[in-house]
This record gives C-alpha cells, structure tokens and sequence, in this order.
C-alpha cells in the first residue's frame, strides 16, 4: 500500500536525522508507550514537513502520529494533555508578549523631514509619513548606533586576519608581514589589523580599552570603566558558547559607557525593551524545538539560565564601574539583552531603523552595503506611501509559509501577526486545500523529500529567498536569517 511505503519514507528520513530517538521500538511489532518528549518531538517533526498541518486540531495530529508508528500505545488525549502542557496547542493560548514590550520617546533623534515617530498602545513606537512618498524614494540614511561585527569573525580578528572593527576579512596583501604596519593600519599593541584608515579611526579608542590594558606594558593606568582581561575572556566565552547577543552587549555597553554625551545609552534604553526571560518563554512555549532537531530546546530551561547567570557574571567583570553603581542588575541584564534580539538588524543597532515596525508585506526596503557592514544603511519607499500612512519592513523572511512566519514573528517579537499579506496567505491555502486535496499527499511528500536534502545539505531548511536589488551596491536586508538562533540566546 502506498501509505505504508510512505510512513517508511517518513520513519527513514527521521532516522537519518535523529529526530526520534525511538526507531529501534518502532521496528519491532511490539506495542510501546513513548515517552512525552518522543511525542512532542514526533508532532514537531510533522509541522516542520509541513508547515500547514500547524492548523490542525490534537486529534488530527494524533491520527497522523499514530499512522507514523503503528505500534505507540498513545491515546488523543494524552497528545492533546501534551501539546497543552508545552504550550503547542493551536490555540490563543499560545504566549505573547507584545504587551511586556516598553517603549520610551527617543532623545536626541534627527528625523528626515517627512517623516515622524508617533507612539499609540497598539504600534508601541512607529514612524508614520508626514507627506506623500513615491517609490523608489530614498528615505534616509544613517550610520549605526552602535556597530557590533560578526561573531563568527572575533577568532580571525583575533589572528589580525580580520579588520579589528568591522570583521571584514582581509585580503592576502594585508597579511604579509609588514604590509599593514608599512599602511599604519596595524595595532602597535596586539597582532590586530585594520582594514582602512576609516575603521582604525573610528574603533582606535575603544580597541584600547577592551583590548589591552592588560598586556600593554605602557598604560600607566587601568581605565576604571572597562576592564580588558574580562572583555577578552568574555569575548572567548561568546566565541566558545557561540553566543552573539552577549558579544553584542558588551561592545554596547563599552560604547556607552565611554560616550561623555551620555546619549547613546538613554537611545538605547528608549527603545523597544522586554527581557530575553520573557522571550525565552515564548520560544521555550513552542516552536523553540523547530530549529533543533534534537527537540532539545523544550527541555534547556535550566541549562539557559545557568548560561545567563554565567554570562552576566562575565559581563560585569568588564564592567566593574557599572557594578559597583549596582547600575547592573540581573534583571537589568536580561532586559538589555531582550532589547538587543528585537532591535538588531545584521547584529548592528541603527537608531531611524529600530522604530520600524514589522508589516509582511512591507511599503519599505532596508538595504545595507555588500561592500563593507561598517558602511550606512539605507531605507527606500519599496512602493508609493500616503500621507499618514505607517512606514513598516519585515522582521521575517516574507517567501516564508504565513505559518512559519507568525511562529517567527511570535517567538521572536512577541505578538501574532494580523497583516494583509498573512490574512490573504491564509484564505489561499484554503482554497488549495479544498481544491487539491487528492494531490496533497504526493507534494507533503515531494515537500519533505526536498526538506530532508536541504537539511543534510546545510542544518537550515529555509526556502530560497527572493532577492531584491537597488543597484549594485546594496543588498536587500528584510529578515533576519539568524531569528531563532538569537532567541536561545
Ligand atoms: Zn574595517
Ligand atoms: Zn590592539
Ligand atoms: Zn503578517
């Protein structure tokens, strides 16, 4: 029977990926009682085959889990107990946080002309269009707020085969002894190296305070701020735990702790601010498990709050001013780091950029440079805008099923999305569904065919992503590729 071979299929492809731990029961003809993580893994695994079966109710899924393994002794109403007890069920029950989610009027900001910031209880913060704009139109540009490299960078920039402030590789005239030490583009301290005169201005001081009070034997004083020896052992924590936001936060708060305007910290707190905690609920409520295959996400509480623990410890190691003002609390900590995940773009902060909020289908285009990420961001009208209208880009990748993305918008943000573009996916795929319900079964399984390549190829299974171009120079940033690996942070 072809239903029988395609269970096989399926039961193959989750051994190849070690989704389900339980393939030497599920041979054997005798009747097993899973275990609730066995249960909760298999009802995630037929979600990420196919986003849509999101919608269905507990006894449907059971239906469907029960024909993946004959031989589960599991009743509907434990799956449904389950999926209730880890907050999977689909229903309003899943957690939001939209409403922990603060926002304050932001100091000090220059807004293009046309445009102004306009704070309601629904949007939080928005920037809304004074006049008409016209497509194509470019909206403004602006530097970031705070620049913060790639992580995966930190160990070359390290070795001087990264530029010290933006982590642009650099090339092989740059790594030839001398070279850069002929251009003054060296440290004269550390091995590490610029890539242009424009980074080492910019990042000079700060690469000092961070990077070598210890092993400069010429510093004839400690600078009380900013403790080095901790920033570099909580640079190697971050490269060791792979954890990008501590990273970023500590470049942060070096930023503002050395800013004598004091204004850069009161923008950063102004901004859309709730605890990485609370985010981690909402991850740890549901989808979290998606991008683990393991399923192990569901079950870390406890290690990431050790993990956050250990971090702040770090933290306020580099930090010893701060701590001693007891500016830092844990809480504190938390907050920042929630603030950081749902306002970064490409692991910078922007100040215009942070007050858009997030539409699917959005009136504008964010693009930063290919060339160099320390170069400017640059927002264009993606179509015309009226007066009065909100300015809004998208958090999420938009070629992303409605239900991937509402999950992604939920975990990562906080709120459900209600958009045009979502309400109109959705009617589509019912439509599809009434209309091809006899073909269903040969795409679910064309479907996960081409899911289990793409993820034995690389560990993502996100789909190919439109691209969309304003000249050479830019390229399209619209989600944030790394969405759910920042959330376990
Ligand atoms: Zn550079
Ligand atoms: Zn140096
Ligand atoms: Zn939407």
């Amino acid at each position: 029977m072809t239903s029988g071979d395609e269970t096989k299929d399926l039961d193959q492809k989750f051994e190849v990926i070690s989704i389900n731990d339980s393939n030497e029961e599920d041979n054997s003809q005798e009747p097993v009682v899973p275990h609730e993580r066995q249960i909760v893994d298999d009802v995630i695994a037929i979600w990420k085959t196919d986003p849509e079966t999101e919608e269905l109710s507990a006894g449907k899924l059971h239906g469907i889990v029960k024909k993946r393994h004959p031989n589960w002794s599991v009743s509907e109403k434990r799956v449904k107990t389950l999926l209730k007890k880890f907050g999977l069920l689909n229903t309003d029950q899943q957690i939001t946080y939209a409403n922990d989610i603060t926002s304050e009027e932001t100091p000090d900001i220059d807004l293009p002309a046309n445009l102004r910031i306009i704070m309601s209880a629904k949007r939080g913060k928005g920037l809304y269009a004074k006049k008409p704009i016209k497509k194509g139109e470019l909206l403004w540009e602006e530097p970031q707020l705070f620049f913060v490299p790639p992580l995966e960078n930190a160990e070359l920039i390290k070795l001087g085969k990264a530029c010290s402030y933006c982590g642009k590789l650099l090339a092989q005239s740059n790594k030839v002894a001398g070279a850069s030490v002929l251009r003054g583009l060296d440290c004269n301290v550390c091995p590490e190296i610029w890539c242009s005169q424009k980074c080492k201005k910019i990042d000079n001081q700060l690469h000092g305070l961070l990077k070598h009070n210890v092993y400069n034997p010429h510093a004839s004083r400690k600078n009380k701020a900013i403790n080095s020896e901790a920033y570099l052992d909580l640079q190697n924590y971050c490269i060791k735990e792979q954890w990008n936001a501590l990273f970023a936060l500590a470049i942060i708060y070096a930023n503002i702790v050395t800013d004598k305007t004091g204004v850069k910290g009161k923008q950063f707190r102004a901004m859309a601010r709730v605890s990485q905690a609370v985010r981690y609920k909402a991850l740890n409520s549901s989808a979290g498990a998606f991008d683990s295959l393991q399923g192990g996400a569901l079950f870390v509480q406890e290690q990431q709050e050790s993990l956050w623990q250990e971090g702040y410890k770090k933290f306020l190691a580099v930090f010893p001013q701060a701590y001693e003002e007891g500016k830092i609390t844990y809480d504190e900590f938390l907050h920042l780091m929630g603030t950081y995940n749902i306002n970064n773009l490409d692991y910078s902060i922007y100040l215009i950029q942070s007050h858009l909020n997030h539409n699917c289908s959005p009136n504008t285009s964010v693009e930063t440079s290919t060339i160099s990420r320390a170069d400017t961001l640059a927002v264009y009208a993606a179509r015309d805008i009226r007066a009065g209208e909100e300015l809004t880009t998208t958090y999420v990748n938009p070629a992303h099923t409605v239900q991937q993305r509402q999950r992604e918008l939920r975990v990562n943000w906080g709120f459900v999305c209600g958009c045009q573009k979502c309400k109109d996916d959705k009617k589509d795929q019912n439509k599809r569904k009434s209309s091809s319900a006899s073909n269903k079964d040969k795409n679910d399984i064309r479907k996960m065919l081409a899911e289990t390549k793409d993820s034995l190829d690389g560990d993502s299974i996100e789909l190919d992503v439109p691209e969309e171009h304003h000249g050479e120079r830019r390229k399209s940033v619209r989600f944030d590729e790394k969405v759910q690996v920042s959330t376990s942070n």
